[in-house]
């Protein structure tokens, strides 16, 4: 690796519970590897579930003192852990690069994006007021207090595992709740340097309140069942698929915890005629290459309307050809990396296929750089492609594909827009004032990006509508997510 980590301890193997750094009872680890050539960099502790029972009772162990700090105590430790990630950011980074593949400029800047998160949250913390409510009856008075729910699990994927382990336990923690993670099995070591970095901030934090439990693939199952069944858990906050979302959902009925899910998008993106061209390909090419295109809010059905989808398409390509260099993930100028996994490469592999089998036409890339690694798929455009029989209408494709679908009516899009059951984010360029308005209060999502192709930032609410979820991220919504109303009546 051409990069020199000024911390090589922060690159520890094993798992943190209770504040000790533990192996697995028996010994098992499991491979993490280097997304440019499949090979294995690292092995990490291969939790049981009873190992992550232990990380709960530490948890909620924790939370018995944690819950009666004061939110100044609370914002004061808050921002010492923010400082000290902040002052650890290029090995972080480093770390982001080495198992998922991505560009080191790109990880610096889910790092940075993450940090704005824990900065964010530092100021909510002392803002999570309560009410006055006048009473019906005149000699009762009714208050609300926001008090921490107690131990959240968080469950995070490994598309930009900085930034989505930061916004959902920097904020649990924000509101003195303690906090058990699962990182995503490909990408634990970000995981588990954000936890040494979080017992740095040394004696302020009750030992055990951030626990990092790392697994295998396989082992995902139970450890998420100990977290689902436990009766300490109160709150299961998770960043997946939608599938794993809704199973664990059902799962936490049973003990009744609230859960808040950011699940799958299929983002719908509509150029439509009145739009400024290059505007809107530049607003594309942020939404849908960025990180190769693995990310939740990733555009994934293009509508261009029909007068200008041959010169929209033209423009795109001469702009991927300008705006994208690749090379080493480690050389500070390269912006564009492979996808996280062989199995990443066989989905996008099998959407582009299917497309054109089903008619689509390949106007640009649709190949593996060889040269650049097994996983690196480079940006492609799909022309004539039609969400109704091809499989990205229905799937997130989660990899650098733009199919191009023609429509020629403002009703006909937003039928086709609003079809799909999920309603994350959702993308539109137009310079018409009263269409941008009518548009963005017709889409079925919970985010809305007009004129812009990047929507997400720590003062911004994220979540979706319908099958993409429950509750909202980031933004003072984040926070109050992971307390409860208390309402104290006093008799006069
Ligand atoms: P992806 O296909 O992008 O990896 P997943 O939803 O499978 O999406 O994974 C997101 C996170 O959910 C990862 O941390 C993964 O290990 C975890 N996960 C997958 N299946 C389960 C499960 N049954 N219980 C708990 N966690 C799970």
């Amino acid at each position: 690796v051409p990069y020199q980590f000024k911390d090589p301890s922060l690159l520890d193997a094993r798992a943190y519970v209770g504040g000790q750094w533990v192996s697995a009872k028996n010994s098992s680890t499991c491979s993490v590897f280097d997304p440019v050539d499949n090979q294995p960099v690292f092995q990490v502790a291969n939790l049981s579930r009873e190992e992550v029972r232990g990380a709960i009772d530490a948890a909620q162990s924790a939370f018995q003192t944690y819950k009666k700090f004061t939110a100044r105590k609370r914002k004061e430790l808050l921002r010492k852990w923010t400082d000290i990630i902040r002052a650890n950011r290029d090995d972080l980074a480093a770390i982001c690069t080495l198992e998922l593949g991505k560009p080191i400029a790109e990880s610096l800047v889910t790092v940075d994006y993450g940090i704005s998160f824990l900065e964010w949250f530092q100021g909510e913390v002392e803002r999570l007021y309560g009410e006055t409510i006048p009473a019906a009856k005149g000699d009762n008075r009714i208050f609300t207090t926001r008090e921490p729910q107690g131990v959240v699990a968080a469950i995070t994927p490994w598309n930009s595992p900085v930034a989505m382990i930061l916004r959902k336990v920097g904020a649990a923690i924000a509101a003195g709740c303690t906090v058990v993670l699962k990182p995503a099995p490909e990408t634990p070591m970000c995981a588990i340097a954000i936890a040494k970095l979080f017992e740095r901030v040394g004696d302020g934090y009750p030992p055990g309140t951030l626990n990092v439990v790392t697994g295998d693939i396989s082992g995902a199952a139970s450890i998420g069942a100990e977290m689902c069944e436990s009766i300490f858990v109160r709150h299961l906050s998770f960043t997946g698929s939608t599938a794993v979302g809704k199973f664990l959902n059902a799962e936490c009925a049973k003990t009744l915890k609230k859960t808040s899910m950011e699940l799958g998008g299929n983002a719908p993106f509509i150029v439509f005629e009145d739009a400024d061209i290059q505007k809107a390909v530049d607003g594309l090419i942020a939404s849908k290459f960025r990180s190769s295109g693995q990310t939740c809010v990733c555009a994934n059905r293009i509508f261009v309307h029909r007068s200008i989808i041959e010169n929209f398409a033209q423009k795109l390509k001469a702009s991927l050809e300008t705006t994208f260099i690749y090379g080493s993930v480690w050389d500070s100028k390269v912006n564009f990396g492979p996808l996280y996994s062989p199995k990443g490469v066989t989905k996008v592999q099998q959407h582009v296929e299917d497309a054109v089998s089903n008619g689509a036409k390949l106007f640009n890339g649709g190949f593996i750089k060889e040269d650049l690694g097994p996983n690196f798929y480079v940006p492609t455009i799909l022309l004539d492609a039609k969400p109704d029989t091809m499989k990205f209408g229905s799937e997130e494709t989660f990899g650098p594909v733009a199919p191009l679908v023609p429509f020629d009516t403002e009703e006909e899009v937003l039928k086709l827009a609003n079809t799909y059951q999920s309603g994350l984010a959702a993308y539109f360029y137009t310079e018409n004032i009263s269409r941008l308005w009518r548009v963005a209060e017709a889409l079925d999502t919970g985010m809305v990006g007009v004129r812009v192709g990047l929507i997400s930032a720590c003062e911004q609410p994220f979540g979706g509508i319908k099958e993409s979820g429950i509750g909202r991220e980031g933004s003072k919504f984040g926070v109050e997510d992971y307390t409860n109303v208390k309402s104290i009546t006093v008799g006069l």
